[in-house]
């Protein structure tokens, strides 16, 4: 079991496991689209995954915040589309299956996931069911001893190497969230397709796919807690996903400023250093100010989390507050970098257009504004 004092030390150790295994290598990841299966073995085996998974299934038994923080370092580290990789697999997933698994469901996949011998996706989205995720069409048929699983879903991150397939599907098509179930789909399973990588503005070593189910046939016993109890689920699961999200919110505003005071203080114009120039120093100020104020937001959802207390509501508002603040700061400070901002190889571009689609997935951050708008005035 892992002691609280330990935290810095795994942060440490963290963080050389991306300067010797990931830094190097990263630009071709991004160009081949793809981070290599081999890096899930290697964060399997230096303990990166799943660390607050039970001991008895392979994990540390660790609190949630350190698995929280290899996000935030991954994002701080510039290294966006694996903070993606690695959240789907230990902040959505595997919450899902240590809440609401089996036994056997528990036995079979977590210890598998905390090694990275399986990687795992989730699948909600479908191309016409994003934000209105009652109106999903993919639909589970019951059998006898399996269901019968028909249907698409789109912008799947972790697609190309997922093992395991987090599916959620409609079992009741005449319900809306009433008629939803989650299912665990063994990818190599017959009749799910695997379509192309999707090409993207940002998140370019993020395998983002899309998924075909045709007539798949699911065990009954590889459905997630009860029939038609997806909806309830899901409520009660994203506030984890959110909480990641806005864990690589704050990684990547801390990262962005670190490389930009770094800049500013080799840069000169007009015979000084851009960091003498008044307007460079109130930027990275304003940013390190609403940087503080994020962070003890972010770290009062975290305490409100560990003890089971972090409300729907409270977790919309952080996410939507500090992916808009992350957007802010690095448009702001890209800017400092004049013309080399844009350029590819300075690693605040990477951080600009990664940063764009905090505001969209997870929950678009117009949806995050219904939830807290919702809580003080009703539907
Ligand atoms: C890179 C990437 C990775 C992703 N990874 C995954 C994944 O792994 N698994 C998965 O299931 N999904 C994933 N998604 C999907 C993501 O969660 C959805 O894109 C998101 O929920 C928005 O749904 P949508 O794209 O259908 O947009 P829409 O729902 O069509 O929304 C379009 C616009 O309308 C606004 N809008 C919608 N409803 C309302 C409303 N009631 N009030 C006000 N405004 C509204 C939205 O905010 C948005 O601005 C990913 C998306 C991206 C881009």
């Amino acid at each position: 079991m892992i002691q609280d004092q330990d935290y810095e030390l795994f942060r440490s150790n963290f963080q050389r496991f991306l300067a010797e295994h990931v830094a190097p290598y990263y630009e071709q990841w991004e160009e081949d689209g793809l981070i290599p299966r081999e890096l899930w073995y290697k964060l399997g085996e230096n303990g990166f995954l799943c660390v607050d998974v039970p001991e008895q299934y392979g994990g540390y038994g660790a609190p949630v915040k350190y698995s929280l923080m290899l996000v935030q370092e991954t994002a701080r580290a510039g290294f966006t589309a694996l903070a993606v990789a690695i959240g789907g697999q230990s902040e959505l997933v595997s919450p899902y299956i240590q809440n609401i698994g089996s036994e056997q469901q528990k036995h079979d996949w977590l210890p598998k996931m905390v090694t990275g011998e399986v990687v795992v996706a989730i699948a909600m989205t479908e191309a016409n069911a994003g934000s209105d995720l009652q109106a999903i069409r993919t639909q589970a048929v019951r059998q006898d001893d399996h269901y019968i699983i028909n249907g698409s879903k789109t912008f799947i991150s972790n697609g190309r190497h997922a093992d395991l397939i987090v599916l959620v599907a409609k079992t009741d098509a005449a319900k809306g969230a009433k008629g939803m179930s989650i299912f665990l789909v063994d990818a190599t399973l017959q009749g799910v397709g695997k379509g192309r990588s999707l090409k993207k503005i940002g998140l370019h070593a993020q395998d983002t796919l899309e998924l075909f189910f045709d007539h798949v046939e699911v065990p009954v016993n590889q459905l997630l807690g009860e029939e038609n109890q997806g909806f309830t689920y899901l409520m009660q699961e994203l506030p984890r996903e959110r909480l990641s999200i806005s864990m690589m919110a704050m990684g990547s505003i801390q990262g962005a400023i670190e490389l930009t005071a770094q800049y500013v203080q080799e840069r000169k114009a007009f015979g000084q250093y851009l960091s003498q120039m008044q307007n460079t120093r109130f930027v990275i100020a304003q940013a390190e100010i609403k940087a503080k104020a994020a962070a003890a937001f972010l770290q009062q959802c975290i305490n409100l989390y560990q003890q089971q207390q972090l409300s729907i509501t409270d977790v919309a508002a952080l996410k939507c507050f500090i992916t808009d603040v992350q957007g802010e700061i690095v448009d702001q400070l890209l800017q400092l970098f004049g013309g080399y901002g844009y350029m590819q190889e300075y690693p605040i571009s990477r951080f600009y257009v990664d940063a764009r689609v905090q505001r969209i997935y997870g929950g678009s951050n117009e949806i995050m504004k219904e939830i807290v708008a919702r809580s003080l005035l009703g539907k």
